[in-house]
């Protein structure tokens, strides 16, 4: 009889494990179902979530409630959804540069507002009630910065509390007393699994709550929700997860979250190849929190080993955009090898709507211990100067009717216009453009220089870079979404 209860027990989280992996497949498998469409880039702004935010509140399901104001006056809105004892606080953008979960909880109410997967959400709404608190800091999204209108770091307010954000997200807590805390960011593109030239997709972290870091209940249950996600994680994004490190950071939100009793799961979305708006990740976070919702509600999280925890590799911060790799450079007479690490560097428009790259080189010298989202080996390339066209032109039609390629082949990769047209910040094509008095300064590699040059193998130019894009002149297409202006 003994044996027979044991081997029953045994059996249960095994049955709940399969079940909760259906689940995933099914929710990865029909995110298009409930991908909220009017979002579809990271540079998002609070007028953009208003419309959503409206519809949920004309909507008996869910009950919406303005909780605060940010400095600049937009409304800090909380959504609640279910009946149950247990209470799931997830929010999202206290840096205002960090949008991709902000996308994703619209995605997740999509999916409790739809019809389908009635049994699954009947066991989280009974079970459960899930709040979500989107764009803590409005005003940093306006701007796309990390900040609030304070100049302050809201991740660091979490003692003082001077900003109304940070006052919100503490009174929300304090008063929800919520089980579970979800903390949403985004973290740089550039973060890697350790030692391997996987980015980082997704990285998680259960803060310590002491500098002894200790483990207690709170914490522990986190680190097993994580355990459940990273496995999820591992299916769709094999070696793109990371951990980060878990020294005690006394003023961090997390932290404290996760001292005051709420088992707080921080959740960071990297960087996936070929994902520049993170739309890729924005559904591995659809799909993972779901499903740890979904273990939460059934409790299948609790058999869950906590030392599997410490198992995922941690954070490391190791890649650039373009790597180029043991290329040949010559410096007042002499050769050297030299790998370079380049980074596409973001710039925004004046809106903050789009934005334009402005690439550099951030590191040279031996760069074997780093990897590249692109990487070029370039054992027989020699680095060369990029020439400037010789003839001046007037018009930007004239310069888009050039072939590029033919004239980066001829190491032609700056083009002299009569006059720049005052309007443009940056070049729309794939050569930098220059006023008529400027003079290319000669190639001199050192970090901090927009990367523009060309590779050449046996006396013939096989690869260009241009403001920080490799452009392989023997086949495809060219993909440099923009160059330079040099007036
Ligand atoms: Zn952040």
């Amino acid at each position: 009889m003994k044996f027979f209860i044991l081997a029953i027990l045994c059996s249960f989280p095994y049955i709940g494990k399969s079940q909760s992996e259906n689940l995933t497949t099914q929710l990865y498998d029909t995110y298009d179902t409930y991908k909220e469409t009017t979002l579809g880039k990271r540079r998002i702004k609070r007028a953009d979530i208003q419309p959503l935010i409206d519809k949920f509140s004309a909507n008996e399901k869910f009950r919406v409630s303005t909780v605060g104001k940010s400095i600049g006056g937009k409304d800090l809105s909380l959504i609640s959804i279910g009946t149950g004892e247990t209470d799931v606080f997830l929010w999202s953008q206290m840096h205002g540069d960090e949008p991709t979960a902000t996308q994703a909880i619209f995605d997740i109410l999509n999916f409790f507002d739809s019809p389908d997967f009635k049994m699954e959400k009947e066991a989280i709404l009974a079970n459960l009630t899930v709040h979500f608190l989107p764009m803590l800091n409005p005003d940093g999204a306006e701007l796309f910065q990390r900040r609030n209108l304070l100049g302050i770091d809201i991740n660091r307010d979490a003692l003082r509390l001077q900003s109304p954000e940070s006052k919100t997200l503490k009174r929300v807590r304090d008063s929800l007393d919520a089980d579970f805390g979800f903390n949403l960011h985004d973290q740089s593109t550039y973060y890697n699994a350790e030692r391997t030239e996987k980015p980082a997709t997704i990285s998680y972290l259960a803060p310590a709550y002491n500098y002894e870091k200790d483990i207690n209940e709170t914490r522990g249950n986190a680190m097993k929700i994580i355990v459940f996600m990273n496995d999820i994680l591992q299916r769709y994004a094999p070696g793109q997860v990371g951990r980060y490190n878990d020294d005690f950071e006394p003023r961090a939100f997390g932290d404290n979250i996760q001292k005051w009793g709420t088992s707080t799961i921080l959740i960071e979305s990297g960087g996936y190849p070929e994902d520049v708006e993170k739309q890729e990740i924005r559904k591995l976070n659809y799909t993972s929190i779901l499903s740890a919702i979904y273990t939460i509600a059934k409790k299948s999280y609790e058999s869950i080993a906590i030392e599997e925890y410490e198992k995922i590799p941690e954070n490391d911060r190791k890649l650039f955009d373009l790597k180029i790799l043991r290329a040949s450079y010559t410096l007042m007479g002499n050769t050297y090898t030299i790998d370079l690490g380049i980074n596409q560097i973001e710039v925004d428009y004046p809106d903050h709507n789009r934005f334009w790259y402005s690439s550099r080189i951030l590191d040279q010298g031996d760069l074997s211990t780093y990897y590249g989202y692109e990487t070029l080996h370039a054992d027989d390339y020699t680095i060369k100067e990029v020439k400037v066209y010789p003839k001046t032109l007037n018009t930007l039609e004239e310069i888009k009717a050039l072939n590029f390629k033919d004239l980066l082949k001829q190491g032609y990769g700056y083009v002299r216009m009569a006059a720049i047209p005052t309007k443009h910040i940056n070049s729309p094509f794939p050569v930098h453009l220059i006023g008529p008095k400027y003079k290319v300064p000669e190639l001199k590699l050192e970090p901090g220089i927009n990367p523009t040059f060309l590779l050449e193998k046996a006396g013939k130019i096989e690869y260009a870079v241009i403001n920080g894009f490799l452009v392989n002149l023997n086949e495809g297409k060219i993909n440099v979404p923009n160059a330079m202006i040099y007036k």
